[in-house]
């Protein structure tokens, strides 16, 4: 069996250094490579001009520098959506949302998900593997380099349960973050998790300054037991102390994340029950209009149903947004676009 090679998308700036000095050279080449990948965005070891050509050759037999294919993009207004084929032919998908304020990508970490949670497309399908590091650093390099922008905002909000891939997406932060790598204000980076409580608590020791979104979508436990079953490890009674203890930690504020779906969580003792879960926590509430899936049997909240629960939570003086709906043109909720792919494929 031949030796899988490292891809050096998937080192930190830290990898690098600690790599040099094992080989001889010094720390600070690491900088310098760093910079020709996410910088300059070179294709190959040769385009390094400042690195010395044995230094080069060494790269050449320590790493490689794969890359992903994208298999499908589909546009719509503001929104464009990829579907990317892996090296071991897994796919997973990323999109990119134009907002007023910037350009937000959201990047897939697993391929599918253990969190089963019966309103997504994503969950139907159990979790094959966690995402590599530069699996993830990839979706961004290809996107920017395809659409010829910069991303403003990225959020770990795509397939797969962040915090069930901890520490290569640490490391995918550590490279968006580091001032010489991709250099993504920490505090336009968001990882969202249903509420493994766990890693939040190992997360709370992070240094960056990275938010943190709850995917919540239920007030109480009994709501949050059907549709999401991480609840039953993590019950709503547990998870909220975990969470104030971040806040006051960390001085972080908290996004809740909160779909609604009709006559399941969008009525008016679901609104006041959500307002006196979180008074008094730094926080705010990100309501999300549902993306029907034809697999699925959840509906969408009408438009005056989400009103009404938006201006409840107003009143109760929470802190509360309605994300404008993207393309549902283009399939955009997460794990759509995959799975129809992979069904067209078996046809
Ligand atoms: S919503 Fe997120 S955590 Fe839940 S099943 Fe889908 S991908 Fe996994």
């Amino acid at each position: 069996m031949g030796v899988v090679m490292k891809n050096i998308y998937g080192c930190t700036l830290e990898d690098l250094e600690n790599y040099f000095m094992k080989i001889g050279e010094k720390k600070f080449k690491a900088t310098q490579v760093f910079e020709w990948l996410y910088k300059k965005r070179i294709h190959s070891f040769e385009e390094m001009r400042n690195v010395k050509k044995n230094t080069i050759e060494q790269m050449q037999r320590d790493f490689c520098m794969d890359t992903l294919s994208i298999e499908d993009k589909k546009v719509g207004k503001d929104v464009y959506k990829y579907l990317f084929t892996l090296k071991d032919n897994e796919h997973v998908e990323a999109v990119l949302m134009e907002h007023d304020y910037g350009k937000s990508l959201c990047v897939s970490t697993q391929v599918g998900c253990n969190m089963g949670c019966m309103f997504c497309e994503s969950g139907r399908r159990k979790r094959i593997r966690n995402l590599k590091t530069e699996e993830m650093v990839l979706q961004f390099l290809k996107i920017e380099a395809d659409l010829n922008i910069r991303i403003t905002h990225v959020v770990l909000m795509g397939i797969g349960e962040p915090f069930d891939n901890y520490e290569n997406v640490m490391a995918f932060i550590s490279i968006l973050n580091t001032g010489k790598g991709i250099d993504l204000g920490a505090r336009h980076i968001t990882v969202s998790t249903s509420g493994v409580i766990p890693k939040i608590q190992e997360f709370m020791k992070e240094k960056r300054q990275v938010n943190l979104a709850i995917s919540l979508h239920a007030p109480n436990n009994e709501i949050r037991n059907k549709i999401m079953p991480i609840n039953k490890a993590y019950p709503l009674n547990e998870l909220f102390p975990v969470l104030k203890e971040y806040s006051k930690k960390t001085n972080r504020r908290l996004t809740f994340e909160y779909i609604l779906l009709s006559g399941i969580n969008d009525s008016e003792a679901c609104a006041l029950e959500l307002a006196q879960r979180i008074r008094g926590m730094n926080a705010y509430v990100n309501l999300i209009p549902y993306n029907e899936t034809s697999h699925l049997e959840f509906k969408k909240s009408k438009t005056d149903t989400i009103m009404r629960f938006y201006d409840l939570l107003k009143k109760q003086d929470i802190q509360v947004t309605i994300r404008r709906e993207f393309g549902s043109e283009v399939d955009a909720a997460c794990g759509q676009l995959r799975s129809k792919y992979e069904e067209e494929k078996h046809e």
